[in-house]
């Protein structure tokens, strides 16, 4: 089967294991660097590899409006369009376009939107969705599913139920076979629609699951009380995706309660608006008070940038606006990130993963 998922250790509920994809085994727990565009903002795949990234995603909604998933077809696919040969994973779009809020009317056979770039209209229906997903070609699709605000009852048992009929509309949709789809489990805070909608779900037997709705405004105490439901609900042979989550702190919380797989644009975002992720919170890298600083961005990091340019050299690109400041600022991040779940990975395979949790947390004092 090519979309097995071994479980190989665990300690406690964290979970550590590989899925194996078309494009290559993915060492789980995994972080995935966004490419929204079909790019990770200013770092190219050559970088991505180095840095060890195993598994990268990509925007439905953004490639769908452009370049186009026809033209990104026509060009070979994804991965040979953005020159990474790796496992790749696409959302559904349903995100952004229920993020437009203004721009979008929902019905129960689909979503109509427009776009933000010109105002065109467009039309997303799970069929359609699934189409353009298998013109891009990633080997993890995900559904088409409604994304409520999370702590509104009534709005969520509706979009329960119109997510239910995509997920299935969506599994009938898909006509090839090299492509994992999973399901989104939704129902917001409410612990009762979260473990209607995992037992639905898994009832359609999906190669994996993603836990969608999260880290969208609930407290934190809320987004850990549904994993902590849905870790023994969900199927322990299968990748569990939470969407959207990518701090080192979530990943310790969220892999403790039995997640796999995180992405999030954060490295990059946080780069490009001159901070640093650091292992004692973060970093203003424009600060005045960097300037004639000779240490790295982060003492004891091995990544390029730490290794061999001081924070007053980055600092001055960063002031002067070069694009070198923002390539090395990303690098770092997505470095401290991978390096991150690295360690809780290993940490689970040793069986040291809570001491590593109770050692890293409480310096990981994330300001996001
Ligand atoms: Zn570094």
């Amino acid at each position: 089967m090519i979309f097995a998922y071994e479980k190989l250790a665990h300690c406690g509920r964290a979970r550590a294991g590989v899925f194996h994809t078309p494009h290559g085994d993915i060492p789980t727990p995994v972080f995935a660097p966004v490419g929204t565009a079909a790019t990770v903002k200013g770092v190219p795949p050559r970088d991505l590899k180095e840095l060890g990234a195993t598994l990268v995603l990509a925007n439905t909604y953004h490639l769908y409006l452009r370049p186009g998933d026809e033209l990104v077809a026509r060009l070979g696919g994804l991965h040979r369009f953005m020159g990474w040969d790796g496992p790749l994973l696409t959302d559904s779009g349903g995100f952004q376009v229920f993020s437009l809020q203004d721009l979008r009317k929902v019905d129960d056979d689909g979503v109509t939107f427009r776009s933000h770039l010109d105002g065109s209209t467009h039309r997303f229906t799970p069929e359609k969705v699934i189409a353009i997903e298998e013109n891009l070609g990633a080997d993890i699709i995900m559904v088409l599913d409604e994304c409520p605000p999370p702590t509104q009852r009534e709005v969520n048992e509706q979009a329960l139920r119109r997510t239910h009929r995509w997920a299935e509309r969506c599994q009938r949709a898909q006509t090839r076979s090299d492509q994992a789809l999973f399901g989104i489990v939704q129902g917001g805070v409410f612990h009762d629609l979260r473990e209607q909608s995992a037992r639905f779900l898994m009832a359609l037997d999906f190669p994996g699951y993603a836990i969608g709705g999260l880290a969208v405004g609930e407290t934190k105490d809320q987004m850990h009380g549904v994993l902590d439901l849905l870790d023994p609900i969900l199927p322990e042979h299968k990748p569990r995706y939470l969407m959207g989550v990518g701090t080192a702190e979530d990943f310790f919380e969220a892999v403790a309660r039995g997640v796999d797989i995180f992405d999030c644009v954060l490295p990059t975002r946080l780069a490009r608006h001159g901070a640093a992720m650091t292992n004692t919170g973060r970093v203003n890298l424009r600060n005045q008070s960097l300037a004639e600083d000779h240490g790295p961005i982060e003492n004891g990091c091995a990544c390029y940038a730490c290794t061999h340019f001081s924070r007053g050299y980055i600092r001055h690109l960063m002031v002067a606006k070069e694009i070198l400041g923002l390539y090395l600022a990303s690098i770092h991040n997505l470095h401290f990130l991978l390096n991150t779940m690295r360690q809780i990975r290993e940490s689970i395979f040793d069986g040291t993963f809570e001491q590593l949790k109770v050692e890293m947390l409480p310096r990981l004092t994330s300001t996001a």
